[in-house]
């Protein structure tokens, strides 16, 4: 694992690399994917199973306590190395999808936990030995509007009882704690809607079966994902983030560094599905000529590079602001949406380019076609951030 800094900052200047950075973590990443080859994934995606050798395998190297201060047992590495490294597990034909949301989550205990909690936690989360995974903000009648969440929870003396239901709740059946959101204060009786919602750690190991029920979701990938019912549980009083009433702004806080590393995942699997087509666009022969010599199957192909070569310099753009300290909610949002269509681009240019076989689970790519939709629905959906770019960024009226 590497401790350093490749770039330091200062007086507020902004560096961005345009090399290919960070050279020592793409290559101790691609040596643990390498040990996890297309039929493991394959397996899992057929028996819809948790892929607990590989997030246990990148723990155990460090490369999931990447952003976790060295004084905590991370690494203390900026978010764009965090990004290299998501992008670098995509890219080796792997999927971060059982276990990236430690990197995020973690950001709001960080910056907005105590001392005690950030001891009691961050360590266990560095090594691996306690799984921060499991994010309850998604409810079902509610949706996007997330500031209309119906979860409750009520202070009774030292602790608090919730109530409520969470949808989409990905990896709470294997993670050992749940970063949960409710409103402590009722929507009616606040002055703004993003008032009065408070966020939580709940120990999972604790809860199940004691007033929180989890049940999966199917879908069409395998992302471990589920119904969380929650029915009186008692929350420790201690285990409130920050202050009551202010999680939404906690959690917002995180979300540019969830948009760049979600975004740096699905670049990885843009490139992942470009080799892929190229490869096998000059391998097939069909007619008498490899397939890529046609213009119909190489121009998609070479379109689809440009698009992930722009949509990555966006993402290195956000990245670079965020390691400086500075605001980079535009460029995340942007690089975020940039890179979930440049991926799906290439990943259906990639189906074409395979034809038939492209069908056939063997070849992998519609399974991956399959993972690659979800970037633009979640953990954002493309709309959601048309609309921040066309409110904060252009300055039209607000649609949402
Ligand atoms: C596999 C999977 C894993 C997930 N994991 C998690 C997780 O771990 N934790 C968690 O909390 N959530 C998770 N989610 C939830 C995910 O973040 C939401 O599905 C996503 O944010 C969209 O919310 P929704 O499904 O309720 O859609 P809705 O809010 O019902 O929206 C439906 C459609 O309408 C559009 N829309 C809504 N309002 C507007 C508007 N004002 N203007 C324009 N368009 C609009 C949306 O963009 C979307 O396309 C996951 C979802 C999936 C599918």
């Amino acid at each position: 694992m590497v401790a350093n800094l490749e770039s330091t900052v200062e007086s507020g200047e902004v560096a961005m690399s345009i090399d290919l950075d960070w050279p020592e973590i793409r290559d101790g990443v691609r040596n643990v994917c390498a040990e996890f080859p297309a039929e493991y994934w394959r397996e899992k995606d057929e028996a819809s199973e948790y892929p607990t050798e590989f997030v246990n395998a990148l723990a155990a190297a460090g490369w999931l306590a990447a952003l976790i201060p060295e004084e905590y047992g991370g690494a203390g590495l900026p978010v764009r190395a965090a990004a290299v490294i998501l992008e670098t597990i995509h890219h080796a034909g792997c999927s971060a999808a059982a276990c990236h949301a430690q990197m995020y989550i973690m950001g709001t205990l960080l910056k907005h936990g105590n001392e005690d909690q950030k001891r009691r936690y961050l360590p266990g989360i560095a090594t691996g030995d306690i799984r921060l995974q499991a994010f309850g903000v998604s409810e079902p009648t509610t949706g996007t509007d997330t500031t209309q969440l119906k979860t409750r929870a009520v202070r009774n003396g030292d602790h608090y009882v919730v109530n409520g239901q969470k949808i989409w709740t990905s990896r709470a059946l294997q993670s050992d704690l749940m970063l949960l959101l409710a409103r402590t204060t009722p929507a009616d009786e606040v002055k703004r809607r993003t008032d009065g919602i408070s966020v939580f750690l709940v120990d999972l190991r604790e809860a199940r079966g004691n007033g929180v029920e989890i049940t999966p979701i199917p879908t069409m990938i395998n992302h471990n994902t589920n119904q969380v019912f929650i029915d009186d549980l008692k929350v420790p009083a201690e285990n409130l983030i920050g202050e009551e009433g202010r999680g939404f702004r906690y959690i917002l806080d995180g979300m540019n560094a969830e948009r760049v590393l979600v975004g740096s995942e699905a670049l990885g699997d843009g490139r992942w599905f470009v080799d892929k087509a190229v490869e096998y666009a000059n391998d097939r022969v069909v007619f008498g000529s490899p397939i890529g010599k046609n213009q119909g199957i190489q121009f998609p192909i070479a379109r689809a590079h440009a698009e992930l070569d722009a949509a990555e310099l966006m993402l290195r753009k956000a990245a670079a602001l965020f390691d400086s300290g500075r605001d980079c909610g535009a460029e995340a949002n942007m690089g975020k949406m940039l890179a979930s269509e440049a991926a799906w681009h290439a990943g259906d240019t990639c189906m074409q380019t395979f034809g038939g076989f492209g069908f056939a689970r063997e070849f992998d790519i519609e399974r991956k076609w399959r993972e690659v939709r979800l970037f633009q629905t979640a953990p954002i959906s493309t709309n959601l951030i048309l609309g921040y770019i066309g409110q904060h960024v252009l300055g039209m009226p607000r649609s949402y």
